[in-house]
């Protein structure tokens, strides 16, 4: 079902994984296995776990900026692919910002170089098909239907409603794949072969993602997307025409990033906690995060005059609402002292 939305022919294989890191560890170890160890180039806005599959499997993470509509700079691409380049990872969309890189001219470089490009679609690959479908996209195809995509990860566990612990790793062929297999004869207790990162594995979440792409369907699919999207663009319609707020860049999907002018975004963020509405805040420049899920339809509205209200306060009172708060991906409260090396 994976494959023939993402626009994969039938030598496409893959794998269900317990969640997208896993699914990008996996691909990293597959590439060192298939071309050796080296650099994977990925770009600044790419996932941690690009960072993290690479520090477990020995790869050296060669990183580049964006270019000025935050998608992967390809110029920047150009200059730093070379002979040591093991695989190009880019995303569709990238996290923070939700915007899709240009993975056709990614592509063609990659493949001038003969170089394998992964697409990491954790958080779009069930939700930009169905864009594409209701013919809103903005972006270009970033699926196997670009010539030189080797491998693609999407998250049923995001948009593809199902519970925590539900990935997809899917590549063009099992020339590749079979890379990703790890096996070893000689244990007294049999041989032993296993295709991902864990060993036991739980059925409920592969049969939960199973069954919720099967209970809604294209169908189901596009229709949640369509109302989720009609949310979105009251969002960004509203903070194009705030003079306080400018988005951080223009989104191509559900994402919706954006920074305060007059005063930090964090204090606007706090006042939102305060009253209970949690928005993620982001660094590197300081910006507001909002994924916009199917729970939010019908929320906007109320969102919106949320911000308002809260614009207004902290402009009354920047003080009250200073809480000292850092950005921390993923709802993280604060940073554990294990983590401070
Ligand atoms: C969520 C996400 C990941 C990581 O997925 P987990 O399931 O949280 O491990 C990787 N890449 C992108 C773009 C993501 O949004």
């Amino acid at each position: 079902m994976s494959a023939n939305l993402f626009h994969g022919d039938e030598n496409c294989v893959g794998n269900i994984t317990s969640c997208g890191t896993e699914s990008l560890l996996l691909a990293m170890k597959t590439y060192r296995e298939y071309r050796g160890k080296g650099d994977v180039i990925m770009c600044v806005t790419g996932h941690p776990g690009i960072n993290k599959g690479c520090n477990y499997v020995g790869l050296n993470v060669v990183q580049i900026p964006t270019d000025e509509k935050k998608r992967m700079s390809v110029a920047h691409l150009k200059k730093a692919i070379s002979s040591k380049t093991v695989v190009v990872v880019c995303s569709a969309p990238q996290y923070p910002n939700g915007v899709v890189d240009d993975v056709p001219e990614l592509a063609k470089v990659c493949k001038s170089y003969g170089v394998p490009l992964h697409v990491d679609s954790a958080i779009g690959g069930y939700v930009l098909p169905f864009i594409e479908k209701l013919g809103k996209y903005k972006f270009k195809p970033w699926d196997f239907r670009v010539d030189g995509v080797t491998s693609i990860n999407a998250d049923i566990h995001k948009y593809g409603y199902a519970p925590k612990g539900a990935s997809m790793l899917i590549y063009r062929n099992s020339t590749i794949r079979r890379n990703q297999y790890f096996s070893f004869a000689t244990w007294p207790g049999g041989i032993y072969i296993s295709p991902t990162a864990m060993g036991s594995r739980n059925g409920g979440c592969l049969s939960g993602g199973w069954g919720s792409l099967l209970h809604l369907g294209v169908e189901g699919f596009t229709s949640i997307t369509a109302k989720v999207l009609e949310e979105v663009e009251k969002l960004v319609k509203f903070i194009k025409e705030d003079a306080e707020l400018d988005l951080e860049a223009e989104p191509d999907s559900t994402i919706v990033s954006f920074h305060t002018k007059s005063f930090s975004c964090y204090l606007l963020a706090d006042a939102l906690e305060k009253r209970g509405l949690f928005v993620e805040k982001q660094s590197n420049p300081e910006s507001i995060h909002m994924t916009i899920m199917p729970n939010h339809i019908g929320k906007v509205d109320n969102i919106i005059k949320a911000i308002k209200e809260c614009i207004a306060e902290v402009k009354k009172n920047p003080s009250q609402y200073d809480l000292g708060s850092k950005a921390m991906y993923g709802m993280m409260a604060k940073i554990p002292d294990e983590a401070i090396t």
